[in-house]
């Protein structure tokens, strides 16, 4: 460990042990709309230490093998369709950090994590940003999701990322701890705190398993019924949560915000972890 240290110190610089948050991002309105999930990622933002760099991992990345972006500016990517154009207008100019894509690389022993100037932010990544880091000047690296690869390989390299924590870096998952599209009652999208049977039923098992610590079921979640299946019918929204919870000391203390279902089938449950 002083070893990866060492060589860790030259160039970021050492810090108290970071936090670790999972935000649940939701609907990509929320990056311009004015409501108390948005409010809920400034209010977070305010009560942690301000981040020398962010390594942002977000559902809306996912590759064969994985991969860091290594550019100094990241463009703002718009990853979707449909929405008003005031939606597409939104920059998120963020430098981007080459030493923390350096730096990820060589903390992860567990597999080869590539460089590439072929990414920039998701809406993953700047739609919940733009609310903790309004002026944009903390810079942001993603690193992506290796679709290929199961829960408990995740769970792993993530733990990995811990030695960043002491590095001024703020690892953040994006995604959804509930997040079923296919099921989405649109027409209550601005009616938060509905959600159907199963997506309480699972985001509250999610929160009971994550203050046990009970990772076996958190990892093996398809093992877990019919909620958990109703709730993660993809894994790429829920994965973010696992690198969150991978990262988390005995002595740290979970908290949750924004906890609210939303459009039936959607979880915007956050977590922060801090010693
Ligand atoms: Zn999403």
């Amino acid at each position: 460990m002083s070893k990866l240290l060492n060589r860790l110190s030259h160039t970021l610089k050492n810090t108290d042990t970071m936090p670790v948050l999972f935000l649940g991002h939701g609907n990509p309105m929320n990056a311009i709309e004015e409501n108390e999930f948005v409010q809920g990622f400034r209010q977070i933002a305010r009560v942690i230490p301000k981040p020398q760099a962010i390594l942002c991992v977000s559902a809306h990345w996912e590759t064969r093998g994985t991969y860091v972006t290594a550019m100094e500016h990241p463009k703002t990517i718009h990853d979707f369709a449909g929405f008003p154009q005031e939606l597409y207008d939104v920059e998120y100019p963020a430098p981007g950090s080459p030493e923390l894509a350096t730096e990820t690389q060589q903390v992860i022993g567990k597999t080869k994590v590539e460089p590439t100037d072929g990414w920039g932010l998701d809406h993953g990544a700047w739609s919940v940003l733009k609310h903790l880091y309004p002026n944009a000047d903390v810079p942001v690296v993603q690193m992506s999701l290796d679709y290929q690869q199961s829960p408990q390989y995740h769970f792993e390299l993530a733990s990995q990322l811990s030695p960043l924590r002491n590095k001024g870096v703020l690892i953040m998952g994006s995604g959804n701890m509930v997040h079923n599209l296919r099921l989405v009652a649109w027409d209550k999208m601005s009616e938060p705190g509905f959600g159907y049977d199963w997506a309480l039923e699972a985001r509250d098992k999610i929160k009971k398993r994550i203050q046990e610590g009970d990772m076996h079921s958190l990892i093996h979640y398809g093992q877990q019924g019919r909620a958990f299946q109703l709730a993660v019918p993809t894994p790429e929204h829920y994965l973010p949560l696992l690198y969150a919870l991978a990262l988390k000391d005995k002595n740290e203390t979970i908290s949750f915000f924004n906890d609210q279902t939303i459009a039936g089938s959607l979880a915007m449950t956050s977590v922060k972890i801090q010693k």
